[in-house]
């Protein structure tokens, strides 16, 4: 490896000794950088690296509100503000008790290079709490929202920091932030993505994360003499993401036969049934094993981590960071499977990252596969300044070019440095070159 890469990671490591998972998405990608970095000496010159991997500015603040019983409780807010060198902080919020600042600067790092592939102007940045909305009220939900927007609405701004949901934060959530938002800075901007289509949401959002990892898998796969169509697919969680991964790898002809919660996972040889999917998670907010109530020959296993032992050709894992692990990345592989695109952010650990490029399976990383949502939110500002409205055709067809410019941008990257193949390394080195650049066209600051 680069020295100066080396000597930044093990810098990093000591510096933020309780941080496992920002050390992880770091390691990753200062290890894919190294290349770049021995054709750039000046980038130790500039301490680009090390500005790099410091955020700009991490907020933290206490979240107060009164439960349903006149109970107060106190949660933890933060937004990371992690770099602004291509544009305007963007990033999601994530409300779950186990959110914390290492997943959190995980998150926001993996952000910034995310955006940078999107093309789009937009930095990089992540927020969230520890408040569990499960089994919350919705006048709980709305106390939370509010209360947490009550300190975070004096950080952000439509051309400054532009948050939007992730894990624990759907339509229910960014209405009450909004609304409050809206209270306290007395404006209607586009200061958060994923709005409601009555104020200001773009067609297609909902839909984007989930539909752009299929586009970017697909031409992956067709690049490489291989087709979707009549493939058995794996989608792991039950949630944004995973629903509209199911819903386009359907539609492209592919067969999805498990997905999963948290609890576990259920399995139905004759092809998920998505509406009823959208009615548990989305209507109900049940859990997925009311499907076998529906459904009795489907099979439901109350352990979501053995949904990789399920025979597929592709897997998309969908739910949460570090969910597919080496010893199911072996069982996958013994299985068959070809192709794997991350709808989640970093849902393969490593070592099981490393298992697939070793053996050859066509390998989608998420800040790569899973940068649509980004991207339509990116799309949705656009319209918000404009004051237009893109119909849900023009906002997909925008989507489905980027995501498929994003997968020849990280393929010839892979390419430009003898890579053949290994879509990590491709996205990357693509994501950083640009930030690199805007990054030493502002000078240290
Ligand atoms: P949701 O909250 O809508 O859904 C999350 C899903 O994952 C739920 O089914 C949830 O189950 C499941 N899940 C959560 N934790 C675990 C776990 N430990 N083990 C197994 N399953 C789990 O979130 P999203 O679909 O929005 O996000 C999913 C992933 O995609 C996250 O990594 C997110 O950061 C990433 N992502 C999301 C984008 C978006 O536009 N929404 C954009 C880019 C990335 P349960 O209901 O039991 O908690």
């Amino acid at each position: 490896m680069n020295k100066y890469v080396s000597k930044v990671l093990e810098d990093l490591k000591t510096k933020n000794p309780n941080q496992p998972e920002f050390i992880q998405a770091a390691t990753e990608i200062l290890e894919s950088i190294s290349l770049v970095c021995d054709e750039h000496p000046e980038y130790e010159e500039k301490g680009l690296l090390e500005m790099l991997t410091e955020p700009e500015r991490v907020i933290m603040f206490r979240v107060p509100w009164v439960d349903d019983n006149g109970k107060v409780q106190v949660n933890k807010g933060y937004r990371v503000q992690f770099n602004s060198a291509i544009g305007p902080y963007k990033g999601g919020l994530r409300f779950h008790p186990s959110v914390n600042l290492s997943i959190l600067k995980f998150l926001g790092f993996e952000q910034i290079f995310k955006n940078s592939l999107t093309t789009l102007p937009i930095g990089g940045g992540k927020g969230g709490s520890d408040f569990d909305p499960k089994g919350k009220s919705d006048n709980e939900v709305m106390r939370f929202c509010q209360a947490f927007m009550a300190e975070l609405y004096r950080h952000i701004g439509a051309d400054t920091d532009v948050p939007a949901g992730d894990i624990g934060v759907g339509a229910r959530e960014i209405g009450y932030l909004f609304g409050y938002y809206k209270k306290l800075a007395n404006e209607h901007t586009a200061v958060l993505t994923g709005r409601g289509l009555e104020y200001g949401g773009s067609l297609a959002r909902k839909q984007a994360t989930g539909y752009g990892l299929v586009y970017l898998v697909n031409e992956m796969l067709t690049c490489n003499g291989k087709e979707l169509k009549g493939k058995t697919v794996v989608v792991s969680g039950s949630g944004n993401v995973a629903i509209y991964a199911c819903e386009k790898a359907t539609q492209l002809g592919a067969k999805v036969v498990a997905m999963c919660d948290s609890n576990g996972y259920v399995y139905d040889a004759n092809g998920i049934d998505l509406d009823l999917v959208k009615e548990i998670k989305e209507v109900r907010r049940g859990r997925i094993k009311e499907y076998v109530d529906v459904h009795k020959d489907a099979k439901y296993v109350p352990d979501c981590r053995e949904i990789w032992t399920v025979k597929c050709d592709i897997a998309l894992p969908c739910a949460t960071q570090n969910e597919l692990d080496e010893k199911s990345a072996e069982i996958l592989i013994k299985n068959g499977v070809f192709a794997v695109g991350e709808g989640a952010n970093m849902p393969t650990t490593l070592e099981a990252t490393k298992k697939f490029i070793d053996a050859g399976v066509l390998f989608a990383p998420g800040k790569a596969a899973n940068a649509g949502g980004v991207a339509t939110s990116a799309l949705e500002m656009a319209q918000s300044s404009q004051r237009i409205f893109w119909s849900f055709e023009e906002v997909d067809a925008k989507l489905k070019n980027i995501m498929v410019g994003i997968f020849h941008n990280i393929d010839n990257a892979a390419r430009k440095y003898g890579k053949e193949n290994n879509f990590v390394i491709g996205a990357n080195i693509a994501a950083f070159e640009k930030i690199a650049g805007a990054m030493l066209a502002h000078g240290i600051c």
